[in-house]
This record gives C-alpha cells, structure tokens and sequence, in this order.
C-alpha cells in the first residue's frame, strides 16, 4: 500500500510557478472585484507539518433551497448583506456554480458530501459512494467525533454516511437531524435555524471536528409554504445572519481560527418562475451560490467559470490532504491562493483499494457474466428438479430477457428435456413451473406437458410431505391457472398453499430455509393477493426478513439469504400484492392482512416491545416494509453488484446464489421520483 510521502517544500517553485499557471489558465476569466487579488501568494503554506495547506478543518454550509437570483445574482443583495458585504470580500465568489443533479434536498446535500451525481429522491436510499466523513475516518485514523452533520431539516434530507460495500457505518461520523420532539431542530421556523448555529457551536467545543456538515433549513421550507415571497425572503435574512455568527464564531474559537475553510452554498434553487418548488433543470432550481472563504482561499476574487456542485468534496478533500477516489468532481483550484495537488483521488488505503477493485467488476455487465459462469460451470443434466434448481432456471430465463442471448435459454429448453420424465409429483410441480416462466413463444410448445401435470394434480391432490412441496405444487397451480386462464386450477392451488401453512413448523428453521419461504411465499401473494391467509403469511415471513436487513449496504449477512429474500419480496411487488402498503397513506386503515394479525404473532416479530399494545405493534410492522422496502429495496438489488466476483461469481457461485443474483439483480439508474419502491412519495414535500 502506498503511503503519504511528505511533499518537500519547493519554496520558490511554487512561488513563481503555480501563479503564473494559474494567471495563465484563469487570468481570462478572474474578475476582481472592490480590490486587487495579491498577486503572489502571501505566504507560502504552513501547516503544522509543513506538508500541507493551513486549512485543518472545513465547514460546509448550506442555505437550503435559494435561488442564486435572491443572493449574489441579487444586484441589491438586500437578502444577504452579510454574506456580500462582510464575508465576500474575505473569501472567493463562484458566480456560475451549478447543481446539475435533480435539485432536490437529498440529492444536493449528497452530492456535496460525496463528490458525485446521487440522483436520489428525498426519503430515498443512502449515499451510493463515501462521503467526506468516511474518507477521512479512513485515512486518517480519526474517530467518529471528528465529522459532524447537524440539519435542521428531518431524516429524508440525508444520510451521513454512504451504502457503499468498502465504506459505510463504520467510518461515519456523528449526526443530528431535525423533526424530533423536543430539541428545537426542525425546518419549520426560524429559531430552527437558530438551533442549527447553536447546536454547532456546541460541537465545535466538545469535539472539534474537522469536517463539519450543516444544513439550514427553514429558507426551503418557507420557499414551500409561504402565502407571500416576502416571508421566504426574511427566511433568507434570517440565515444570512446565523451564518454571519458561523463565521464569527469559527473567528473567536482559537482551535479554528486561522486553519477552517468554509464552503458557504445552497443544496438547490427553486423554479424560475415559482417560488414555491423545485425539482428539475430550470436555471432558477440549478444556478446556486458558492462563497469560499479560509486561510488558503483567495480573498475579494470572483470566479466566473464554471463549478459544480460535485467539486465541492473533492476541493474540501484538496484542502484537508485527504484522498476522496471516488469523487468524480474537480478541486476548485481557481480560489486556492496556492495548488498543491494534495486531492489525486490515488487510492492509499484498504478501504480505498477495495473501493477501486469493486467499481470496476460492478462496471461490468453482470447479468451476462453471470450467465456465462452457469454456462461454464454448471450441466443441465446436473440440475435437480428441487427449489435449488428452480431458482438457479428462473435466473437464467430472467437473465436471458436482459442479455437476448439463445444459450442462456437453450440451458432451461435442456433442462425441461431430460427432466420431462420426471416421476415424483414435486419434481413434476418444479418443471411445471419453470415451464410457466419461460417467455410465451418459447413456452407453447411445453404447454401440453404443464396442463398435463395439473390435471394429474387435480385428479388425486398429492399428499406432499414437506409443507414446502405443498406450497410448491399451490403456486404452481395458481400460476396455471393465471396463464391459461383456466379457473379451475385456482381454487385447488389455493387450498393447497392454505394447507401448508396451516402448521407452524415447529423446529427452529435456518435463515437459508426461512430464505426460501419467502421466495415462495413472494410468489404466493402475487397469485393469492386478496386472501388474508397467504398475505398474512408472506407479510410476517417478509417481515421477519427486513427486520434483519442490515442499514447500510442493506443486505443480509448471507449473499445467498440476501438474494432469495430479495426475490420473494421482489416477486410480490411485481403484481400489486403490497399494494395496501405501497399506497400507504397516514391515516389509513390497517391492511387486511395485518388487522387479522394476533398478539402471539406481532410478539414474535417484536420481541424488543413486550409491553406494546397490538395496534402500536401492527403500526410498527407496516412502517417496517413501507421504511425498508422504500429505502432498502431498491437499493439492495443495486448493491448486488458489488457480490459478483471477476469470473462471474455471485457469493460462492453455487446454482442457487447464481440463480438468485440472475432472478433478482437490476442496474438501477437512480432518478428523481424514478426507481424507487414503491416510487414517488407524492405525500413527502421535496
Ligand atoms: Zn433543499
Ligand atoms: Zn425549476
Ligand atoms: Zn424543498
């Protein structure tokens, strides 16, 4: 691994050599503003150890939600009088910096914080890539304490720290948020904003941390409730002047004087020509201020080219001479009054290689590597008609739908042929099914076989031995049913599946096999979704599952667990069987399926609340799938990727992990009010 070398102090090289190639790149477009910049840097850096710049510490601040039009663009500056009279002229003045994301709160505070496009929604999923914090804890050994968020704005405005396999939770820093009772730290006033400072300076004295994360709120909020402009307007005002004592603040603490670089910013504008949102690609939601100030920074200088808002990271990184490889923005070299080329983005830690090796396998196109491992390792012939070989078939029938390569379906067409003569009734039900999967202009020429299968089911309903078998031939049935739209086969399938479920299993199942009930009990609800029973039975083993889930990288412990959690819960969603969930309004009545729901039962899923009354316990359980299905779900089948190994492998390759990841894995794009489950959350203001 390498490490930091020290940089030798090249004294009058940088003197001569790095302002005159800046006067050369940039001296086009500086524009000087009340007074000349110097133009040799006053002091060559000094930071403790000689090695870097005097910035120690960085604050990034952000005004949510206002439109450069109301600050700087301002040609009275009436809104800001700190920010332009008092703060600019010590500091460097972005006027063409741009969010080219979705201009939404939990986009821009991500983006700032990671140094790259998180196109996420608010209330959406974590960070896909580090953020500052976790970079820094890295590299630099530092505890939690040393990075702090402090927003004003609640929990759907941001997560501190990223989902990302390498990174994630155990280097995260500290972080408060508003929208809880009590504290005085909420968007929806102006003393919130107040709270914000206060709360800062509070940590800026117990644990001076380095990197410092802060969101004022209120300025959104009333761009988003308020009758008149004017009341959005004082909102400005009012947080001019809490980062007016922010400023001041850092001035009078020694610790930080001297050695804090402070980003003065915005997350997102508002729409041109209505105040009241934000949310697409207007100049008035993308166009938003950028005030630098700190010992490194130039002083009374305006930048005209352009910067955005991913740069913001990776120049805090530049300044804190700390790596952030997967930032993809530049440093502002523009406002350094010196550039030291600390922030080359080189990976220098574990963390930081592994990071790097993972983006590169995840680049590729999984589905097909995936693929093309069964093909190479494994035999039609060798698959055994079992749940195992059910979910290793599927996966290759969803995996040829994304790649359109025949082979991938020849091994399913293969497979049917040498099982066709299957014997035993659940052998039978497992080709069946399969059969069901296939597309429809493959599958015609099977469809004799699945029929003939079913109708034997009917003739004499097997007595199957393992509830599981049961389940098996009732899904099997029911999809039947579904495709060749032939009622008879529906009420037997239900019955079938209501059978099996009519015992709990008594012995203490492994997570695997609890794993493979919920892939079919997924399946089960899609089919049977308005009957209480099967619903009730998906929804406490999926549950159970999500209660399990871990918070970031939101998988389970067990590449092999994850996946066929991931498709029962999947398979569920893809026919409005969570409908009553997804759709869920505040208010609303309990789903069915949860009303119907004991005691005994919710105790079991919540033994953490002995006490609670069952109601509060049903609440708890619907807010489970909406919170973790919304946030995890989606997310989880992304993060998938970072499981395939270079040959192709996902977890240890075997058929069912294989067929898993192929039946569960989408590259997900993330969007605004796009890929999310169950989408766009209408009743959650940006
Ligand atoms: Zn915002
Ligand atoms: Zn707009
Ligand atoms: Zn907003």
């Amino acid at each position: 691994m390498d490490t930091i070398a020290p940089r030798p102090r090249r004294t009058a090289f940088l003197l001569l050599v790095i302002p005159l190639t800046l006067l050369l790149i940039f001296g086009c477009t500086v524009q000087v503003h009340d007074r000349p910049t110097n133009p040799i840097p006053p002091e060559v850096p000094s930071r403790k150890d000689g090695s870097g710049y005097k910035s120690e510490h960085v604050f990034i601040v952000v005004m949510d939600g206002v439109r450069y039009s109301e600050t700087f663009g301002d040609p009275t500056h009436r809104f800001i009088p700190h920010l332009y009279h008092d703060l600019r002229p010590q500091g460097t003045l972005f006027t063409h910096y741009h969010n080219r994301g979705v201009t939404v709160t939990r986009q821009g505070h991500s983006t700032l914080i990671s140094g790259t496009w998180q196109t996420v929604p608010n209330g959406g999923p974590r960070l896909t890539r580090p953020t500052l914090f976790e970079y820094y804890r890295d590299e630099k050994r530092a505890p939690s304490t040393k990075g702090w968020s402090v927003f004003a704005k609640g929990p759907y405005a941001f997560e501190p720290y990223s989902s990302h396999p390498a990174y994630g939770s155990r280097y995260a820093g500290r972080h408060v948020h508003g929208g809880r009772q009590g504290d005085g730290l909420t968007e929806n006033t102006p003393e919130g904003d107040v709270t914000v400072l206060n709360r800062v300076i509070e940590v800026m004295k117990t644990d001076q941390p380095d990197i410092v994360f802060i969101n004022f709120g209120h300025t959104d909020h009333v761009g988003h409730v308020a009758k008149n402009i004017g009341e959005y307007h004082a909102a400005i005002r009012n947080c001019d002047e809490q980062m007016w004592k922010l400023w001041n603040a850092i001035q009078s603490d020694h610790h930080y004087r001297n050695t804090t670089t402070v980003f003065f910013t915005n997350d997102h504008g508002r729409h041109t020509h209505d105040f009241h949102s934000h949310g697409d690609h207007c100049e008035g939601c993308e166009h938003i201020m950028l005030l630098v100030l700190g010992p490194d920074i130039k002083k009374g200088t305006v930048i005209e080219r352009e910067a955005l808002q991913i740069d913001v990271a990776t120049t805090a990184g530049e300044l804190m001479g700390l790596q952030t490889p997967l930032a993809t923005g530049r440093t502002l070299a523009e406002c350094l009054t010196y550039y030291l080329e600390l922030n080359r983005k080189e990976a220098r830690t574990e963390a930081a290689h592994r990071a790097l090796y993972l983006e590169q396998l995840a680049d590729r196109n999984l589905i097909k590597a995936a693929a093309d491992y069964v093909l190479a390792t494994t035999k039609p012939e060798g698959v055994a008609a079992n749940l195992i070989g059910e979910v290793l078939l599927r996966g290759m029938i969803h995996g040829q739908s994304e790649t359109k390569e025949p082979r991938h379906l020849q091994f399913v067409q293969r497979w049917i042929d040498v099982h066709k003569h299957a014997k035993a009734i659940e052998q039978k039900a497992i080709l069946g099914k399969v059969i069901l999967e296939l597309p429809s202009a493959v599958r015609k020429p099977y469809m004799d076989m699945a029929v003939q299968i079913g109708d034997r089911m009917l003739a004499s309903p097997p007595d199957f031995a393992d509830e599981n078998d049961a389940l098996i031939g009732g899904i099997f049935l029911g999809r039947l049913s579904e495709v060749t739209k032939r009622p008879r086969y529906e009420e037997p399938g239900l019955r079938m599946i209501k059978a099996s479920l009519r015992q709990p299993d008594p012995k203490r199942p492994t997570d695997i096999e609890k794993a493979y009930e919920l892939f079919l009990l997924g399946q089960a609800a899609a089919l049977f979704r308005d009957d209480i029973t099967v619903m009730k039975a998906y929804i406490l083993t999926a549950a159970k599952a999500l209660n399990r889930m871990k918070e970031d990288g939101a998988l389970w412990d067990d590449p092999l667990v994850s996946v066929l959690d991931l498709c029962g819960i999947e398979a569920s969603t893809r026919r409005g069987a969570m409908r009553e969930f997804t759709q869920r309004r505040e208010h609303d009545a309990l789903p069915a399926c949860v009303e119907a729901m004991t005691q005994q039962e919710m105790r079991a899923l919540f033994p953490d609340r002995p006490r609670a009354p069952l109601r509060n316990l049903q609440n708890q359980l619907v807010q489970l799938i909406w919170e973790r299905g919304k946030q995890g779900f989606p997310f989880s089948l992304d993060m998938l990727r970072y499981g395939v190994n270079e040959a192709g492998a996902y977890g240890n390759g075997s058929p069912a992990a294989q067929g898993g990841f192929l039946l569960s894995f989408k590259r997900l794009d993330w969007r605004y009010g796009g890929n999310t489950w169950p989408g766009p959350d209408s009743g959650k203001r940006p």
